[in-house]
């Protein structure tokens, strides 16, 4: 593919995916419990997504016995944190521009036109808050956070299962008129095409009918269902939010992703999907190496780098992704750069030492909070803890909680995430989460520095710097 040509940085920047919609974000743990006679918190969520075939999630509920739904957080308190978090994004967004950004834009070599355009995004760029945790559906007044997040001026994800969209008529009507700007679902385990399309055209009594067949335990099994059901009631109710289905890509399905982003658009013309290689480093595992796992894997992602480019010359091509060019072109890297070691490049597409949150500044934009990961006994209220929900062991700070911090001090917690690194005994192994590693800034920034010379030069081939 050719390189581009462009007086207008900013339009491809943002078709691309490069820069989002957003300067930085906010992902709150809403459902951080505390968990009966243990000083540690748990996750409340009414699915369990326990499939050693595809993935384990620590928020399943036979992981999670005892947990004490009465004990969540209230919501003004939750939404004040949430606003303090945003306020602490923004300064520390600021004291990036000013203080680091010329440096950044040294080392990968941005172009001064580009240099501008993301000084201005960072410091007059919105900042979204995806709402996220177990199954968010489950707090009381999810429609009145939303409402009153919206109304403090910003921008609302919910990741959520759908569920509750499903099987509760008055919850469903309650949201009709407080839906969040994007509602992302998962269709991870859609077994086949053939099941996909039936999801799809299936009569909504008859969808919910073979939901309620599925055996309760079979968190994985339920999802794609709901998710479907509540893209389809989204769309049946003339609710024009986007929507997005996150796709882990794993063994079973990785034949026909793309192939499923073309069904889904012929059925729901409002759905984007936003695949990515499943994730296991966070946990420090590794699966077994698989050359031809690996093979297949590099395949999928020339092809979502080509159709990339494809969108690039064509902006109104019928392009069904999230678009995230940098991504890519990192995950690519990765297999370039260690084709010699392809053992090496298996395990940096699951996240080992493919890219950090907290090792250098600019990476950990998209802030989370939640569990303490420890004794939280001197907490009144579960969660709240800036951290990462994937790996509480590295940058998690057990001592206070978003609620009682001033903006200044969060965004001194975000600029100090290196430092308290390390203290961690066993630093996370990295992660390749697209939400997390989400603009080029971030991208970047916290790639492993090994990968960054092959990755300049795929840059600079494709986009032209
Ligand atoms: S619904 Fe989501 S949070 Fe709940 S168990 Fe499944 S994957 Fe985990
Ligand atoms: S690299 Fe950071 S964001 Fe990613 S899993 Fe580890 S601690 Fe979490």
């Amino acid at each position: 593919m050719g390189i581009v040509t462009t007086d207008n940085w900013s339009d491809l920047l943002f078709l691309t995916g490069m820069l989002y919609r957003a300067a930085g974000g906010v992902q709150p743990d809403l459902n951080a419990a505390k968990l009966r006679g243990s000083p540690t918190e748990a996750s409340l969520c009414d699915h369990n997504c326990l499939d050693p075939e595809t993935y384990c999630c620590p928020a399943a509920i036979t992981l999670n016995k005892g947990v004490m739904p009465g004990s969540l957080v209230p919501i003004d308190l939750l939404s004040d944190g949430i606003m303090n978090t945003v306020a602490g994004i923004r300064l520390a967004n600021r004291i990036f521009a000013e203080q680091h950004l010329q440096g950044y834009t040294q080392r990968f070599a941005v172009p001064s036109q580009v240099y501008k355009i993301l000084y201005s995004h960072l410091i007059n760029g919105a900042v979204e808050v995806n709402l996220f945790g177990g199954n968010p559906e489950m707090i009381k007044g999810l429609a009145s956070l939303i409402d009153n997040l919206k109304q403090r001026g910003v921008i609302v994800n919910l990741t959520t299962t759908g569920r509750r969209f499903m099987r509760d008529q008055k919850f469903a009507e309650s949201m009709i008129g407080s839906m969040p700007d994007l509602i992302a679902l998962s269709v991870d385990d859609v077994p086949s095409l053939q099941v996909l399309e039936e999801l799809c055209t299936l009569p909504m009594s008859a969808l919910h009918a073979r939901w309620k067949r599925i055996e309760w335990s079979k968190g994985q099994q339920q999802k794609p269902y709901e998710a479907i059901y509540t893209a389809r009631w989204m769309a049946e109710n003339g609710l024009s939010g986007q929507v997005l289905f996150n796709l882990v890509i794993h063994k079973q399905n990785m034949d026909f992703v793309l192939e499923m982003a073309e069904v889904l658009s012929t059925h729901l013309p409002q759905v984007i999907i936003n695949p990515y290689p499943e994730q296991n480093a966070f946990m420090y595992e590794s699966e077994p190496f698989d050359a031809d796992y690996l093979a297949r894997l590099e395949q999928l992602i020339e092809r979502v780098i080509t159709l990339h480019l494809e969108l690039i010359k064509n902006p109104t091509t019928n392009f069904r992704l999230a678009p995230r060019l940098h991504y890519w072109l990192m995950l690519k890297a990765a297999c370039i750069r260690w084709e010699e070691q392809p053992e090496k490049a298996q395990k940096a597409l699951s996240g080992h030492g493919l890219w950090y949150c907290y090792k250098k500044l600019g990476a950990g934009r998209y802030v989370q909070f939640g569990k303490s990961g420890g004794d939280a006994t001197k907490f009144m209220h579960p969660g709240g803890h800036l951290g990462c929900f994937w790996n509480s062991q590295t940058i998690t700070n057990n001592q206070k909680q978003v609620w009682a911090q001033s903006p200044q001090s969060i965004s001194q917690d975000i600029l100090s995430m290196n430092q308290r690194s390390q203290q961690a005994q066993s630093p996370c192994w990295g992660c390749g989460f697209p939400r997390l590693t989400f603009d080029m800034i971030s991208t970047e920034t916290g790639m492993n520095p090994e990968l960054v010379e092959t990755y300049l030069a795929l840059r600079k081939a494709h986009i032209g710097f």
